[in-house]
């Protein structure tokens, strides 16, 4: 089958490389319709994180035909339409008992890599490297899914994969990252990042009843998509001071949660009030300001500060002193996809939501190379792309 594979940073090749086969009783082989690019593909492209190597089949947001299953799968068939959800979990450990799903216990067979920089291991993920388990992802024609009957989704007649397929992902992720805000009527919401995950972010903060969402980011594209397609106010944070701009728009007092969709390779500083007062000696300098500091700083004493953006636990930093003396909540995680698989289906087909606004490039896996590119660069105003093996 072709592959789209990694070759080394800010490289990837499609490749023919051997078909996948049933492994386990649990696994099925799903032949890929549709697989999307993500901002976390961009980690490993970029060169942040240190055990992918070359030959890795990336890919995570997938979704396709089921042409085989384990002999121990119960609902998975051979012929179903299925979405995958990214972690991999075998649903019956501690974790998976509790839905802690991208925490799962039993599907990470390289924990000891994993646990050496993060204390306990996360679950497995589909073309998320050696750290992560070393599973082949889904930018590919076929892939195997280990766990079938937990990590997919039947999609019902009549839906089309680009209304489903961001169940994998990104709409969950941007779902959970609203949730884990537990809005309450009035509530204002400032969303750092208007990538795919930031906007879905906005879109669930006001299904779960915001009064007002506030998208930032520096990209004119994705901003007016927040405006326009989301409803958000917008903030330009290379035009504007992210932090004044916040406190005049929330009467000095802040936003009631503050969410960051963009992680550990956040571009630039935000907010300028954290540079003064590194001028004025009152932070050191290697403590500059990133995302993840200027949306603490900006959240109201008492609120949340929620965090989908990933980071990778070399090189984050944290002010603990703003988030202990004003009483903030950190929220954060990899996404419980199967979680939100179901509910978050029922509102597409209720009509609540259409995920689709956010596709802007169509491709053909052969063009993965080049779509990464376009994606990584955000050039031809691209937010989402979707390849078709
Ligand atoms: P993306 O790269 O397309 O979007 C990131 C956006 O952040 C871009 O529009 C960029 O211009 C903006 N940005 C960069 N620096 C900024 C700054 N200083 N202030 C404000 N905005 C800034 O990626 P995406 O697909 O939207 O993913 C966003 C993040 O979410 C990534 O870190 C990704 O790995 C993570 N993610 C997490 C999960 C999870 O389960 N928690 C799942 C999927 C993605
Ligand atoms: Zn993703
Ligand atoms: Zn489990």
């Amino acid at each position: 089958m072709r592959a789209n594979t990694f070759v080394s940073p800010g490289k990837t090749r499609v490749e023919r490389v051997p078909d996948p086969k049933i492994l386990n009783d649990q696994d099925a082989i799903v032949r890929i319709t549709s697989t999307a690019i993500c901002g976390s593909d961009l980690h490993l492209y970029n060169g942040f994180i240190p055990t992918v190597e070359p030959g890795d089949i990336f890919g995570h947001e997938f979704m396709g035909e089921v042409v085989e299953v384990g002999k121990g799968t119960r609902k998975v068939k051979k012929g179903d339409r299925v979405v995958v959800a990214f972690p991999i979990a075998c649903g019956s450990c501690y974790q998976c008992g509790r839905q802690m799903y991208s925490c799962c216990e039993n599907s990470n067979p390289n924990a000891w890599i994993a646990e050496k920089l993060m204390g306990h291991s996360p679950a497995g993920v589909f073309g998320y490297s050696h750290m992560m388990g070393g599973f082949a992802g889904g930018q590919a024609e076929y892939a195997r899914v280990p766990f079938a009957d937990v990590g997919t989704i039947k999609v019902p007649d009549g839906m089309t994969d680009e209304q489903v397929l961001f169940l994998s992902d990104i709409f969950p992720t941007g779902y959970m990252g609203a949730e884990m805000c537990d809005i309450k009527p009035g509530d204002v919401i400032a969303v750092w990042g208007c990538g795919p995950v930031g906007l879905f972010a906005m879109a669930s903060a006001y299904l779960l009843g915001a009064e007002r969402v506030i998208g930032i980011d520096r990209v004119e594209a994705r901003l007016r998509v927040a405006r326009e397609k989301v409803k958000a106010e917008t903030i330009n944070y290379e035009e504007h001071d992210v932090y004044r701009t916040l406190m005049e728009m929330t009467g000095g007092r802040g936003p009631d949660s503050v969410i960051d969709a963009v992680g550990m390779e956040a571009h630039g500083s935000t907010a300028m009030f954290l540079v003064d007062r590194v001028k004025q000696g009152l932070m050191l300098e290697n403590d500059r300001p990133n995302v993840l500091r200027d949306a603490i700083m900006c959240c109201r004493s008492g609120g949340t500060v929620s965090v989908v953006g990933v980071y990778s636990g070399l090189i984050d930093k944290f002010p603990m002193g703003s988030v202990m003396n004003r009483s903030l909540r950190i929220m954060t995680g990899q996404c419980h996809v199967q979680r939100y698989m179901k509910p978050l289906l029922e509102r597409i087909r209720k009509g609540e939501i259409d995920p689709t606004f956010l596709i802007t490039h169509r491709a053909n896996l052969d063009d993965a190379p080049a779509m990464y590119r376009t994606f990584r660069d955000k050039q031809d105003e691209c937010i989402k792309v979707v390849l078709k093996p």
